[in-house]
């Protein structure tokens, strides 16, 4: 058994009693926004879809005796492409006004074109004997995010009301582990790691590792992650990494989860050091900001040009620093940017470096560099009217204001929060060493 170890009962309040159950796999995590921008969480997209719920179920029989009709039937619906959910149930045999009135209701918790294909629904209907259609409608149950569930029942005079409640998940901890010999993602999945936990783990170490070149054949992997469970039902969803290291080369680069005393979760090495790093927003000492990101008489072409980046004046030969970790995907001349250097930091920002007098030997195409590390010297090489440092910051792909940019904090546990963080990592340590690996299993027997 890969699952272990039960965490926490998250609960919630629900005042509905209804005879129905549930519904469906719309595993929309966004309900689940945890104070940070997301970062390193699994991304709320992709849960898989693992219920598995008869199409049709009795809920009441008639008591024993010779067969009757049961007096409340309910049936799952799913919907396809280019549906709604009126004509879901329409289409289902459910009388149109009756249909129309239960959505009615469902709006106050659910907005029904927020439906989609593969999204179920449940309805209760009594029969109507003879009728070719469901016959008469009693509610219907939808769940619109993993932990939320919509509840419309018919009440005493008839018309329709509705409901929210949240859902009873409990947490356990998962471990895999393994050795890379493809990739981190392919060998991660064989280890039984679900998809959207290694796009969050690969998103985690993008400041840190190059995926493209840092991985080796041999460097191995731990992961720990929250995996939520329905109480009462068999619906599974990937929570949070709790811990990950990545063993690269003879180095292992560990990070675990914390949340800090004001709410917001990131990771952080052994140290306390955020594992989402920053970027220098001025790459270069001493030197004098020359011309801001804007709208600008360019000095050379005389008309009005948007300044895609910041100018930094300074001596000739004045070092010039690598904002942050990366690779280094362009290196040496570019165009009007006379001698320049473009690093990849991950997979959202990049930074350029322009008119420099000469490059540091070495620095060239694929070349891994760390924050700080010198690349290069100021100089005026290209359209440049005197020495100064062209510097831009990449977002996507597009120039952006580093100075209006709002970028991870890159920041370091002190005091008593990194007291706080070393008491959560011992804790997570030893959840970690309570969980067998699959090798543990595979010795085991
Ligand atoms: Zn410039």
């Amino acid at each position: 058994m890969l699952v272990r170890g039960i965490m926490a009962i998250i609960v919630l309040f629900s005042t509905a009693i209804v005879s129905v159950t549930f519904l469906i796999d719309q595993p929309d995590r966004s309900a689940l926004k945890r104070g940070d921008h997301g970062y390193g969480t699994t991304p709320l997209s992709k849960a898989p879809p693992i219920l598995q719920i008869p199409l049709t179920k009795r809920l009441h029989t008639a008591p024993s005796g010779k067969p009757q009709a049961p007096s409340i039937i309910s049936q799952v619906l799913r919907a396809r492409p280019g549906d709604t959910l009126a004509g879901m149930l329409t289409r289902a045999g459910i009388n149109r006004r009756e249909a129309v009135a239960a959505i009615d209701a469902l709006r106050k918790h659910y907005n029904p074109r927020h439906i989609r294909p593969g999204n179920k629904v449940r309805v209760e209907f009594s029969p109507v004997p003879l009728s070719a259609g469901l016959g008469r409608l009693q509610g219907l149950s939808l769940s619109p995010a993993f932990n939320r569930q919509v509840i419309v029942t018919r009440t005493s005079d008839g018309a329709f009301s509705a409901n929210e409640k949240e859902k009873v998940l409990t947490s356990s901890l998962v471990r895999a582990d393994g050795t890379i010999k493809h990739s981190l993602y392919i060998d991660g999945l064989k280890a039984g790691l679900p998809a959207p936990i290694l796009v969050a783990l690969i998103r985690a170490y993008s400041w840190d590792v190059d995926f493209q070149r840092g991985i080796h054949p041999g460097d191995g992997f731990e992961v720990m992650f929250e995996r939520l469970h329905e109480t009462d039902g068999p619906a599974v969803f990937n929570g949070d990494i709790v811990y990950a290291a990545l063993s690269l080369q003879g180095v292992r680069h560990a990070m675990y989860r914390h949340t800090m005393a004001n709410g917001d979760i990131d990771y952080f090495d052994k140290k306390g050091r955020s594992a989402k790093k920053t970027l220098m927003r001025t790459p270069i000492d001493g030197a004098r900001l020359s011309s801001g990101f804007g709208r600008r008489k360019h000095p050379i072409l005389g008309y009005t040009k948007m300044h895609r980046g910041l100018d930094f004046a300074a001596p000739r030969g004045t070092p010039i620093y690598a904002a942050g970790n990366g690779t280094i995907e362009h290196a040496g001349r570019n165009g009007a940017y006379g001698k320049y250097i473009r690093i990849r930091h991950n997979g959202t920002y990049k930074t350029a470096y322009g008119h420099m007098r000469r490059l540091v030997r070495g620095m060239r195409k694929g070349k891994r560099v760390r924050q700080g590390q010198i690349i290069g010297y100021v100089g005026t090489t290209g359209r440049s009217t005197g020495p100064h440092l062209h510097y831009e910051i990449l977002r996507g792909g597009r120039q952006v204001n580093p100075r209006r940019l709002k970028m991870p904090s890159g920041r370091k546990l002190k005091g008593s929060e990194l007291a706080r963080f070393q008491s959560a990592r011992a804790l997570i340590k030893r959840d970690f060493a309570g969980l067998k690996s699959r090798d543990d299993l595979a010795d085991a027997k």
